[in-house]
């Protein structure tokens, strides 16, 4: 079943046109890459869906159409959004992040559970529990982010370009984690990458963007047997 849906949204700042028709689908439990280069309209495709962007189009999640909510309101829906840069409270500790991140759930024992299940499988984190945000590693800080998020028991994680000032095989343990962490909990992604390579660690398929116009979708394995897509996106 689909769980989110766009068809031809569009988006701009100001007089600026970015989204020109952007169209892609994510299944109930499935992760979905949004490839492109700088400036494409990556960012700008997950903050209209978050609602932080207005949009054109239609936005289907769950079968309603979302465009046009607040930011808290798509929250409040189970649509949790990891920004790029992570976001985290650095002067908070790990513990305190992740309860933040469960600011609007009841279920006090099942967030101390959802704690201990994430912690194992994100043993980086348990290491430094009680340490400052500000002190994590830039790895350790977006599993963090990551972590806070999953915390809002969302449907749905949107995740902007997790390997962000990571280096290479920090951002490779990065994203294997979250891969966990997906077929753990059996929550859909919709990830942001610039480094396609980086990406399929943990999508099923992704859709390429070019100047805000959804060009090209396949699975995994059909894009990276693309020539075009090898030398655009994948160094080679
Ligand atoms: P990147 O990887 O660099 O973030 P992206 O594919 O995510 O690229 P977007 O961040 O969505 O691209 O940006 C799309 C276009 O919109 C770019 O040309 C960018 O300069 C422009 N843009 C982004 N944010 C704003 C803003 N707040 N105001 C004006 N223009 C913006």
């Amino acid at each position: 079943m689909t769980l989110l849906e766009l068809e031809s949204v569009t988006a701009s700042y100001g007089p600026v046109q970015v989204l020109d028709g952007v169209s892609l689908s994510v299944p109930e439990g499935g992760a979905v890459g949004i490839l492109g280069a700088n400036g494409a309209g990556k960012t700008t495709t997950l903050r209209a869906i978050s609602g932080t962007v207005r949009a054109g189009g239609r936005i289907l999640f769950d079968g309603s159409d979302i465009r046009g909510k607040r930011p808290d309101q798509v929250a409040a829906l189970g649509i949790a959004h990891v920004p790029e840069g992570r976001g985290t409270f650095g002067a908070l500790t790990v513990r305190e992040n992740l309860r933040v991140g469960a600011y609007l759930r009841r279920d006090r024992k099942q967030i101390e559970s959802d704690i201990d299940f994430l912690l194992e499988l994100f043993p980086n984190l348990e290491e430094r529990f009680k340490s400052n945000a500000s002190a994590l590693s830039g790895g350790e800080q977006q599993m963090l982010a990551v972590g806070r998020a999953f915390m809002a028991k969302p449907r749905l994680l949107l995740l902007d370009e997790a390997s962000l000032g990571l280096a290479p095989s920090t951002a490779k343990t990065v994203y294997d984690a979250i891969a966990e962490l997906r077929r753990e909990s059996g929550i859909a992604m919709l990830v942001v990458e610039q480094n396609a390579n980086l990406a399929f660690r943990l999508v099923d398929s992704a859709t390429v963007l070019e100047t805000g116009r959804s060009v090209l979708s396949g699975t995994s394995a059909e894009l990276r047997g693309m020539d075009e897509i090898r030398r655009a996106y994948l160094g080679g």
